[in-house]
């Protein structure tokens, strides 16, 4: 970028940032204890990539631009208004020492194994990235924000009484059921790898929440569903969209399909409010990913939402690749605040050695795996999307006083168990795991964590 100077002598005098901040009020919503906890040595999820982003966000000086917060802990009353009080008490009091002596049958029930194994402080770190998210929610609400950021949250696959995918708590149905007592529509938009199943499942009856995910999709990868076919039902019907994707899709064609949906929902859907997953692990060289998407295009894709100038919780998710998560996660927040960063990384930032060689904000993603998206499989997907959407005539207009109903009639429930027991035996972490060596040899030189 030649309007940076990076020489050495002047580095310390030289902007970090270009452009004037916008007019849109941003505020960050981060406490650094989330980062305090492991899921344990050789999980790929890692809090400690939330301190990277922090660390990154600081050295390129964003601070001066945001509103920043520390937020409170999630109270377990606000957790209940999704999750069971049940499963919200095992979490509580189950420790790692319990866990053991404890009988499979109850491993079993809340689902705990692999993928979402019991750590020290599962309860305070899942209290953590909600009670942000739900901050980030109120200074929306209240209209001291238009844009919150919240990279600790996104935990897009828990589920009423379980956790599933490394999510406990489910920040983003927490929030969006906050939303829902001011805003007539909510629209909620995922650009993780993985389906935002967990978001779907709570909305799927609803025709006040749309939800929109891309993502990988063959019938087996974590979490099973997500198939173009699955739309929603009763009232919600054609409220949820899903768009099935293939290995190693590319920067253009992602970005391509993304606008040419995105804008008609938007536009017949008329949210009031976005909330959109920001999950990293569809970047191209994430440890558990399979696409081929630079950051600059995962970007775009939060850039072109931003445009329609509508308020928006913007999440993290998932992302196993730490200095590609916190790369993208800072770019991120340089394009919520409309300014442009220096592709050369602050060399006073703390962790600066995890950057290296290149110790560049856009290291080459691309071209690790081969684009199994013909041209002519993503304009079948675009025309049946589109088909789908042709059915909205209106978007629903609801009476603010009254309160969601997230209750589920019996043939509803019955549906939804039947989408869950077709996909029980798909496991996010075990799936991956077979393919790792193979990965991990096409990728020998890659820094691990
Ligand atoms: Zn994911």
């Amino acid at each position: 970028m030649s309007t940076f100077t990076n020489d050495e002598t002047t580095t310390k005098h030289t902007p970090v940032y270009l452009g004037q901040s916008n007019s849109s009020k941003v505020s960050y919503h981060y406490n650094p204890e989330v980062t305090e906890f492991h899921y344990g040595p050789h999980h790929p999820m890692k809090p400690f990539r939330l301190m990277l982003t922090d660390q990154l966000v600081i050295s390129y000086k964003l601070y001066e631009v945001m509103d920043l917060y520390t937020p409170t802990r999630a109270s377990e009353n606000q957790m209940s208004r999704f999750h069971d009080e049940s499963y919200i008490e095992f979490l509580k009091r189950t420790t790692p020492q319990m866990m053991a002596k404890m009988d499979n049958k109850v491993l079993q029930q809340f689902n705990i194994g692999d993928d979402c194994p019991i750590f020290d402080g599962i309860y305070d770190y899942s209290a953590i990235y909600t009670g942000a998210s739900l901050d980030a929610t109120r200074k929306l609400i209240s209209g001291q924000s238009d844009i919150a950021i919240n990279w600790s949250g996104g935990l897009h696959h828990a589920k009423k009484f379980e956790p599933s995918g490394f999510c406990y708590i489910n920040d983003i149905v927490l929030s969006i059921i906050d939303l829902l007592t001011v805003h007539p529509r909510v629209m909620y938009i995922d650009i993780d790898l993985h389906h935002g199943d967990g978001v779907q499942e709570a909305f799927y009856t609803s025709d006040r929440v749309m939800t929109v995910s891309f993502h990988k999709f063959n019938g087996e990868f974590f979490p099973g569903t997500g198939n173009i076919d699955e739309t929603g039902i009763g009232k919600g019907k054609n409220y949820a969209i899903n768009v099935p994707l293939k290995d190693g899709i590319d920067d253009e064609s992602y970005v391509r399909l993304f606008k040419s949906i995105m804008e008609p929902l938007i536009s017949k859907f008329q949210p009031t409010v976005i909330v959109q997953q920001c999950g990293a692990d569809s970047l191209g060289f994430d440890r558990l990913g399979c696409f081929n998407l630079n950051i600059k295009a995962h970007g775009e894709c939060v850039k072109y939402i931003k445009s329609f100038g509508l308020p928006m919780l913007v999440l993290g998710g998932g992302g196993y690749t730490p200095r590609n998560v916190s790369r993208l996660w800072c770019y991120e927040t340089s394009i919520c605040n409309d300014l442009m960063l220096d592709d050369k990384i602050p060399n006073n930032i703390p962790g600066y050695e995890w950057f290296y060689p290149d110790y560049n904000l856009h290291p080459q993603l691309e071209g690790r795996i081969d684009n199994k998206n013909t041209k002519k499989y993503l304009e079948n997907l675009k025309s049946e999307i589109l088909e789908q959407v042709r059915f909205l005539d209106y978007a629903p207009s609801v009476q603010m006083e009254k309160i969601p109903d997230m209750s589920l009639n019996e043939d509803e429930e019955k549906i939804i168990k039947e989408l869950n027991e077709d996909n029980e035996t798909t496991n996010i972490f075990t799936n991956d795991r077979l393919m790792q060596q193979t990965k991990d040899d096409a990728r020998s030189g890659e820094l691990f964590t």
